[in-house]
């Protein structure tokens, strides 16, 4: 577990298995940012938590405590490779198929040499599933029963599949994947899109000691998923309890809420929450007659359960605060945006061009180009350039109104 410099102090990254936090690791987390740094927390678009402010001299007391709350990774070296994203939906029998993935990768000392930024993505056809993110790996379920997985490289999960394999062959399939990823890849190719942009997708696949994969129909694509759903009560598949989500204000969470969250599972819930790609966080079983109190609570800690509800319509990269490349002060921003934004608009505010807050499209990016002014971007074109907040803003009421 590394601590990386940032402008507002070290920054500590906590991998969660699909985005799974019980209450006792939600009070831990909560008290090490407390202890070791400045008590901010943050939701990552890969559905982990970010602790901002960390003192060096805390390093070790860190690690202690996040072993002790069974965060850390089975082998040394071994934190990178657990990059498996899941949906917050996902079921036992495939969240027990991510771990058996994750279990197989830290145990290779081999495929340390993955970049952390190498990433999987395993879905069953949940209707809530971040599909939008260029995973390196994904493998999607072909039937209702996850029997088969199609599978593609470097891409969302919407884009055709390249084969497809049995359930009971997905470790193995991965793990000649990434393999020969690490056998074919220069130096300077750390994603799988850098490696299939100098070798052909086929070939790649004439590299790898798996069983015989099987045809994909070319008109097959993932089923629809709708992000919507992260947010209020849904019921869940087993038709008694609910899921109730929320959308944390910009990513970020401060030690006080979380260990209000960690109560709040604890007495209306399973003692368990879930974190998601939207920088959301999910409470699944939550009985009806606790639905109405866990969304009054939800909101009250300023949380958003209503897709509608500005913060829920915008993100924002760590700017000026925290990031020496950032040109403004995109979270302040943000705050100053949320007040203004028009019905309907999704904006991403981003200190530079890396766009460290949205690895899925948005409709409007404000790019910074000084403080406090923006370039406005809109289907991969610059609409208007130089704007202040407030300019902003008057620009998306007007293209809203003539939509
Ligand atoms: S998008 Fe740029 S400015 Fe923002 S956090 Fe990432 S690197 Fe920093």
């Amino acid at each position: 577990m590394r601590i990386v410099p940032a402008r507002d102090g070290g920054l500590v990254r906590l991998r969660l298995f699909g985005g799974e936090l019980s209450a006792d690791a939600a009070r831990a987390v909560a008290q090490a940012a407390l202890r070791c740094g400045s008590g901010t927390i943050e939701v990552t678009n890969r559905a982990n938590l970010q602790l901002r402010g960390m003192r060096d001299e805390a390093h070790e007391a860190l690690i202690a405590q996040v072993l002790d709350a069974d965060l850390g990774p089975s082998a040394e070296g071994g934190d990178d490779l657990r990059n498996v994203m899941l949906s917050p939906l996902a079921s036992d029998d495939t969240r027990a198929l991510g771990a058996q993935l994750i279990d197989a990768m830290q145990g290779d000392a081999a495929l340390h040499a993955l970049s952390p930024k190498f990433a999987l993505q395993l879905d069953a056809g949940e209707p809530l599933a971040m599909l939008d993110h260029p995973h390196d790996v994904w493998l999607s379920a072909l039937d209702r029963d996850a029997v088969h997985f199609a599978f593609g490289f470097a891409g969302a999960l919407r884009g055709a599949a390249l084969g497809a394999i049995a359930r009971a062959d997905a470790v193995r399939f991965v793990m000649s994947v990434l393999r020969a990823f690490l056998a074919l890849a220069s130096d300077d190719e750390h994603r799988m899109r850098d490696l299939l942009a100098r070798v052909d997708a086929a070939r790649f696949l004439e590299t790898l000691d798996v069983p015989a994969m099987q045809a994909v129909p070319q008109t097959w694509r993932r089923p629809h998923a709708d992000a919507s759903l992260r947010l209020g009560a849904h019921l869940e598949a087993n038709g008694i309890t609910y899921h109730v989500g929320a959308q944390t204000r910009l990513g970020r969470l401060d030690t006080a809420s979380l260990a209000a969250l960690a109560d709040l599972v604890t007495t209306h819930a399973q003692r368990r929450m879930l974190t998601t790609p939207w920088q959301s966080v999910l409470i699944p079983g939550v009985g009806k007659q606790h639905v109405h109190a866990v969304l009054a609570r939800l909101e009250a800690l300023g949380l958003a359960t209503d897709a509608h509800a500005p913060f829920a319509r915008i993100v924002a990269c760590a700017g000026s605060q925290g990031c020496a490349r950032s040109r403004a002060d995109t979270k302040a921003d943000a705050h100053r945006l949320a007040l203004l934004l028009p019905p309907d608009a999704e904006v991403h505010l981003s200190g530079c061009e890396r766009s460290c807050a949205a690895a899925h499209p948005v409709d409007t990016t404000l790019l910074a180009v000084a403080p406090g002014r923006y370039q406005l971007i809109r289907q991969a074109r610059t609409q208007a350039r130089n704007l202040t907040i407030e300019e902003a803003a008057m620009w998306l009421a007007r293209s809203t109104a003539h939509a």
